[in-house]
């Protein structure tokens, strides 16, 4: 095991008082990125503190059901409202060669939102092919593939309480 359920608590209770400071008076939505962000989503907005706050969900797929990247972002689903005027956080499950936070970036700041952040649960630092500015980031870790708590493979082990590495053959 690489991440245990209360090691991810403990993170995400942090990251929600920072975002509930940062965004004290504020109309912040939080947009999930389908289907890998869902877990971290519903525990991180439990521990933001924010009267206004709203959820909305975006899908896109990067992979196929191999554990490479396709380096094709496909929009599977599109967000239910506007966000013009709106403070946006981007909650990602991972950060891995950038490129899907950032075409998610360009596409989203064309609706004329007031300010637009990243949130992601994991980073893989070593992988990155564009330069993505996390503004909330969970933990970093190593070039290894992972899965559990919202992350799959081939749709599966979603549904685990922790994140484990997967061993490649
Ligand atoms: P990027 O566009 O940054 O290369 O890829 C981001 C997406 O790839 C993530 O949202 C996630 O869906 C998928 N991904 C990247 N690394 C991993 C990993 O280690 N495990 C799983 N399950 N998905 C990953």
């Amino acid at each position: 095991m690489m991440l245990s359920a209360e090691t991810i608590l403990a993170r995400v209770s942090e990251l929600g008082v920072e975002i509930a400071k940062a965004y004290a008076g504020r109309n912040l939505v939080l947009v999930v990125v389908l289907k890998g962000s869902f877990l971290f989503a519903a525990d991180l907005c439990r521990a933001i503190e924010l009267p206004n706050l709203r959820i909305d969900f975006f899908g896109v797929r990067s992979y196929g059901d191999g554990t490479e990247s396709s380096g094709v972002v496909q929009i599977t689903q599109d967000l239910a409202a506007p966000i013009a005027g709106d403070d946006v956080l981007i909650v990602e499950d991972i950060v891995d060669t950038g490129l899907t936070v950032l075409h998610m970036m360009d596409l989203l700041r064309t609706r004329g939102p007031r300010s637009i952040a990243v949130c992601s649960l994991l980073s893989k630092p070593t992988r990155a092919r564009v330069a993505v500015n996390i503004d909330y980031l969970g933990f970093s870790i190593d070039d290894k593939f992972v899965v559990g708590y919202g992350l799959d493979v081939a749709e599966k082990y979603r549904n685990l309480p922790y994140i484990g590495i997967v061993e490649r053959d």
